[in-house]
C-alpha cells in the first residue's frame, strides 16, 4: 500500500480533534515527501542529528517534534525551529530549553514526559516529581517555553489491560493538574500498536511511525 493510502487510512480512524504526528526516523526524507504530498504535516524523529539533517531538506512548513530522550548539549540545534519537545525529562533540560529559546526570540512548546510502564525506563518523571516541576515557581517563570501537556509510553506487552491502566494513570495526572491550574492542552499518548487504547484514554496526540512508513530498518 503507498503512504498515500495508509495516510487516509490512518486518519480516517482518529476522531478529528486527535493530532496524528508521523514518525519518521529511519526512514529517508523521500517518505517524508511522499506522506507531506498527502496533506501530513506534523512530524516526529527522536534523534537530534537525524531531525536537523532532515529539516533542512525538507519543505519549511513541516512541523517538527523531537519525542526521543534530548541531551542538554544538543538543544541548541532544534531550538532554532523545532514546534513541540514531547520528552522532556528534567529540570536542567527545561532550563536549556528555555536559554536556547530565548536565544532565537522564541518560546517553545514543550511535554513533560512521565514514566507509566511497569518497564524499567531511565527517561521521565514520575507522577510527583512531574507535579513538582509544572508547579515550581521556576518554571512559570521560564519566558521561553510554555509546558503544555504531558507524554508518556506504555509497557511494550500484549496485556492491554495493563496498557489502559497506564494510560489512565497519564490521564489521571493529567486532570488532576489542570485543574489546579496547569493550562495543559496537549496529551500525548498512544503509537503503533496501542493508539486506539489511548484515544479511549483520552490521548488528543498519537505518535505513528510503523503503520505508516512500514517496519524500521536500524542496520541502514
Ligand atoms: C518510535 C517512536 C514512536 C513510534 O513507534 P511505532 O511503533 O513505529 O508507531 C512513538 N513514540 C516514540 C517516543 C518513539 O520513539
Amino acid at each position: 500500500m503507498k503512504i498515500e493510502e495508509r495516510l487516509h487510512q490512518l486518519k480516517s480512524q482518529l476522531p478529528p480533534d486527535v493530532t496524528l504526528v508521523a514518525v519518521s526516523k529511519t526512514h529517508p526524507v523521500e517518505l517524508i515527501r511522499e506522506a507531506y504530498q498527502a496533506g501530513q504535516r506534523v512530524f516526529g524523529e527522536n534523534k537530534v542529528q537525524e531531525l536537523t539533517a532532515k529539516a533542512t531538506q525538507l519543505s519549511e512548513d513541516i512541523e517538527w517534534h523531537l519525542i526521543g530522550h534530548l541531551q542538554t548539549n544538543k538543544v541548541k540545534y532544534i531550538a532554532p525551529f523545532v514546534k513541540l519537545i514531547h520528552s522532556v525529562d528534567s529540570l536542567k533540560l527545561l532550563q536549556e530549553i528555555n536559554k536556547q529559546a530565548l536565544k532565537n526570540g522564541r518560546v517553545i512548546d514543550c511535554l513533560l514526559q512521565v514514566h507509566i510502564a511497569k518497564e524499567e525506563s531511565k527517561f521521565g518523571f514520575d507522577a510527583e516529581e512531574c507535579k513538582q516541576v509544572l508547579f515550581s515557581g521556576e518554571v512559570s517563570g521560564m519566558q521561553g517555553v510554555s509546558v503544555c501537556g504531558l507524554m508518556g509510553m506504555a509497557t511494550n506487552t500484549s496485556n492491554e489491560a495493563l496498557i489502559r491502566a497506564e494510560f489512565s494513570s497519564l490521564r489521571n495526572l493529567f486532570e488532576e493538574c489542570s485543574s489546579r491550574g496547569a493550562s495543559l492542552k496537549i496529551l500525548s499518548m498512544g503509537m503503533s500498536s496501542d493508539y486506539a487504547i489511548a484515544i479511549e484514554e483520552g490521548s488528543n496526540m498519537v505518535r505513528i511511525g510503523s503503520t505508516l512508513f512500514g517496519e524500521r530498518n536500524y542496520s541502514s
